[in-house]
């Protein structure tokens, strides 16, 4: 996967730079880790820049979604973008799914040792 598949590319969480008043401060969810967006990335999703978690990035408050006055062309590049995560998402869903049923498999296998060890004994 190369950098231009994440989705933060346009709008990369700053690390140590400088923080202007338009910027959104957040904590990351699953590490704690706070993270710095350009506002234009509010409601988007990001991938935390420490853990790699995917972060939904808050919407201050008083600020409408319309506020953002994005061009055409970058709303379709977000569109892509959440399209792509979208089907990474539903790819992870598949593999786990498999991956439940070799478990069960695996379970149901040991359940039958133990009973036919049971029934030996
Ligand atoms: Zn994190």
């Amino acid at each position: 996967m190369s950098d231009n598949d994440r989705n933060a590319a346009q709008f990369p969480p700053s690390e140590g730079a400088e923080i202007r008043d338009t910027d959104i401060m957040f904590d990351c969810p699953e590490c704690g880790k706070s993270l710095v967006i350009d506002y234009r990335g509010a409601g988007l999703q990001i991938e935390c820049s420490t853990c790699g978690a995917k972060v939904l990035v808050p919407i201050p408050e008083g600020m409408e979604l319309s506020d953002l006055d994005l061009d055409p062309g970058e709303i379709l590049k977000q569109l892509f973008a959440t399209r792509k995560n979208f089907q990474k998402a539903e790819l992870e869903i598949q593999s786990l799914k498999a991956r439940l049923v070799q478990l069960q498999e695996t379970l149901g296998v040991m359940q039958q040792v133990i009973a036919e060890g049971l029934s030996l004994s």
